[in-house]
């Protein structure tokens, strides 16, 4: 990896941060520095924002097939880059080397190669009775990411806004800025004309309110959290800027009294589990029939079983740190509170896992005798933890799904697809996943109340780039 660590990178270039401040990014499995990085500050967002602004007239105006052709250059680095990137992902958010590969890298190739082709919608002319409608880019966007996904949420965002033909100033999560800093390497490799897009890598607090209230920006796309997404919006409102927001989840997974119980119950332990817990729309209520209940208790703890945790290194290991020192407090604190609420602690808990000393280990955990009420059944804890929780009739469940201020994801198990589909359109969320069905990146994916406005992937990701035009005779 041939990684810049001292430089942003603005308007083609590779620049001196204008301040000397500096943050060090933690290896959460070894609790050592992993990479030191500069912090950016007002006068380096706004250089980025002006190149981003002076490069958007010709890049909203490039051909959408010369765009394409950029983005599917992009990919095909991307492809030569898979190493790099999954080395970068492992040290600093500690994603299993094993795992890594196709949970965290794989897939966004494909998905800028599907936004190459999609630039061609921006010249379509669409003639409706008297009136025509065109769809032109928005403009110069801000581009603000978290630490769980960070090269999928870089390329769910950088994607559509290229092909759109809008300009960008990127900012990842201060502890995980390398695989944006891969994708500059790249673009500059590919030689994306100059300040289309920009990179600056700081502190969400200290840059969020220049990225995302500076009068030359036109658009803010946002992932993290609900409390910063807030700000966000915040800033923007009063230049009434666009602002998508990818928030945070606590979705449900609603297994039907006559469905078969073993495979919704283990696909939901995993889908809570996967990335060491840290995914925004984990199922991490799982509401199962009474009747059935301790029958479902003992397929989760055998699930659970299955979910080793360990070094990222150690090829064995299917649960690797929480990214950070932080987060682990957090879920620990979240666990405390769980049993203190009277929940039943199933299997995991405080104690570190067996075969870790050191590090921001949390083991997987499973609570049973939840109730839909207690707050670590309402809020979002970002870690390996799920509740179990029994529900007397269907509706009841339908209720109680939908009872948490959050709508980002869910999953029903019924006995047939058709009685999944009529319950998933009973549920307020942005995707439904019946019968196990598994992440698309071509499906539409966002959330319902404070999980966020606005789509992500597939054309309605694309849409969120465009402003429309009718032109009327
Ligand atoms: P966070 O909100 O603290 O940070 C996310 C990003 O926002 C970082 O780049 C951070 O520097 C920046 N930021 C922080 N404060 C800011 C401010 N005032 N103005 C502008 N930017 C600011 O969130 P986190 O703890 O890093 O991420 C975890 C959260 O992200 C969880 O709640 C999770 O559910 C959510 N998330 C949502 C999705 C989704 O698509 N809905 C995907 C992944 C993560």
């Amino acid at each position: 990896m041939n990684t810049d660590y001292e430089h942003f990178y603005i308007n083609g270039r590779w620049v001196k941060p204008l301040s000397n401040a500096t943050f060090d990014v933690i290896n959460p499995a070894t609790a050592e520095v992993a990479v030191r990085i500069p912090l950016a500050n007002t006068a380096d967002a706004e250089s980025a924002i002006s190149a981003a602004r002076a490069a958007f007239p010709t890049w909203s105006q490039t051909p959408a097939r010369e765009r394409r052709d950029y983005l599917m250059a992009i990919a095909e680095e991307m492809d030569n880059r898979a190493a790099d990137f999954a080395a970068a992902l492992s040290l600093t958010m500690g994603c299993p080397r094993k795992v890594v590969p196709w949970l965290q890298v794989s897939g966004n190739s494909a998905a800028f190669r599907s936004f190459a082709e999609r630039a061609l919608q921006m010249e379509a002319v669409e003639q409706r009775n008297g009136f025509k409608v065109l769809k032109e880019p928005v403009g110069v966007c801000t581009l603000i990411n978290p630490w769980n996904y960070p090269l999928s949420q870089l390329t769910g965002k950088l994607a559509p806004a290229l092909a759109a033909g809008c300009t960008v100033v990127c900012k990842p999560a201060e502890q995980t800025p390398l695989q944006d800093l891969i994708m500059a390497e790249i673009i500059h490799k590919v030689g994306l004309p100059a300040g289309v897009f920009n990179l600056l890598l700081g502190e969400g607090a200290s840059l969020g309110p220049t990225l995302c209230s500076h009068p030359e920006v036109d658009m803010v796309s946002f992932t993290g959290s609900t409390r910063a997404g807030v700000m966000v919006s915040q800033y923007a409102a009063p230049t009434v800027k666009r602002v998508t927001l990818e928030l945070g989840g606590k979705s449900p997974y609603i297994v039907t009294e006559d469905a078969d119980q073993r495979a919704a119950v283990k696909d939901c332990v995993n889908k809570v589990m996967i990335n060491s817990g840290q995914s925004c729309n984990a199922p991490t209520r799982l509401f199962v029939a009474r009747s059935r209940y301790e029958e479902a208790l003992d397929i989760a703890r055998n699930a659970c079983a299955a979910w080793p945790v360990g070094a990222p290194t150690d090829p064995k290991t299917k649960v690797g740190p929480m990214s950070s020192e932080r987060q682990r407090q957090t879920v620990l604190d979240y666990i405390r509170t769980g049993v203190a609420e009277g929940a039943r602690l199933l299997t995991g808990g405080l104690e570190m896992p067996a075969g870790v000393e050191h590090g921001a280990y949390v083991a997987p955990t499973l609570f049973a005798d939840v109730r839909n009420d207690m707050s670590i059944a309402q809020e979002e804890i970002f870690g390996p933890v799920l509740c179990i929780i029994a529900y007397d009739d269907l509706d009841q469940a339908i209720a109680m799904a939908n009872h948490c201020r959050y709508g980002l994801s869910s999953n029903v198990f019924a006995a047939t697809e058709d009685a999944a589909l009529a319950i998933a359109k009973q549920i307020k969320a942005g995707q439904c996943f019946i019968q196990g069905g598994s992440f698309n990146g071509e499906a539409p994916f966002g959330g319902y109340k404070q999980s966020g406005n606005g789509r992500e992937w597939g054309d309605e990701g694309l849409h969120e780039y465009c402003e429309i035009k009718a032109v009327i005779s």
